[in-house]
């Protein structure tokens, strides 16, 4: 049975009726609750988002373990598990500008979909040795992206256990696709590491044996469980829920404000309120 699942929200907005769902659902999976603030990405995120949230979960009558783990804080953690993969041969390192990959897929016309989007095409995985240090000598910037090939061979066939359901009802033991995200960007020079890679590195080292979340992240289980195994990280179990969606049942986004949980809370609405809607 597991033991201990978390929260892990991104400080880039005030929490909306999706998060308290999503809150209250991990908390109430019976295990030890944990909250994660994942605020890597500078440019989104910021602090007086971060103080909200304690604010509003607190107010939803939650409690969580101390302390609370900022992935900002955990940079070197996340650089180390970079160096395990580039040691291993499973990095490249990638060139493309946004336009260069667009003009590419346009070009070759039959980019594969994954869940973000079209994947990459793969542009600098055939550079050469010489090619690649001669740009970087150059002083060009690069994102470092996995080889998905690579990484595929060298883990074999994976599955992961999703004790919730996919968007489809998916559930039980689910076959892993090693290559549904293709060669996933894992660091920019901006965002030294990659969500995917920072949320493998720190469930495990907040010993997460429950993945609690939405199931618009259950694509994401499949390259987490792919680099769990490269890294040599235990496996986690995955919990996803299904998401509260607006009265035209589109997904909140962080900009409905109306929503926020700050907003109804100062419009008199109660937690109780927010729990029975739910
Ligand atoms: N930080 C992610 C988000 O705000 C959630 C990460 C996760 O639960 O794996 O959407």
């Amino acid at each position: 049975m597991p033991t201990t699942t978390r929260f892990a929200p991104s400080p880039t907005g005030y929490l909306h009726l999706g998060h308290a769902f999503a809150a209250l659902t991990a908390a109430q999976a019976g295990t030890q609750f944990l909250l994660r603030i994942e605020d890597i990405d500078g440019t989104r995120c910021r602090p007086e988002y971060a103080a909200a949230i304690f604010e509003d979960l607190s107010w939803l009558g939650l409690t969580w373990e101390e302390p609370v783990l900022r992935q900002s804080e955990r940079l070197s953690a996340y650089a180390a598990a970079l160096n395990v993969l580039k040691s291993r041969g499973l990095l490249y390192p990638c060139f493309c500008t946004r336009a260069e990959i667009a003009e590419e897929i346009a070009r070759s016309g039959d980019a594969p979909n994954g869940p973000d989007g079209p994947r990459y095409p793969g542009t600098c995985r055939h550079l050469s040795d010489a090619e690649r240090s001669e740009k970087i000598a150059a002083g060009m910037p690069y994102a470092l992206r996995l080889d998905a090939a690579k990484a595929a061979a060298a883990v074999g066939p994976l599955t992961f256990a999703e004790h919730g359901a996919g968007p489809a009802g998916e559930t039980g033991r689910i076959a892993v696709d090693p290559g549904l995200f293709g060669d996933v960007v894992l660091a920019r020079k901006e965002t030294p590491s990659a969500y995917h890679l920072a949320v493998v590195v720190d469930d495990a080292f907040q010993g997460v044996d429950l993945v609690t979340r939405g199931n618009d992240l259950f694509a994401a289980a499949h390259i987490q469980r792919v680099l769990q195994a490269l890294l040599g990280l235990p496996e986690p179990a995955y919990a996803h829920h299904r998401l509260i969606l607006d009265a035209i049942g589109k997904k909140f986004s962080k900009r409905d404000r109306a929503v926020t949980l700050k907003s109804l809370r100062e419009a008199g609405v109660t937690p109780e309120d927010i729990r029975r809607r739910l």
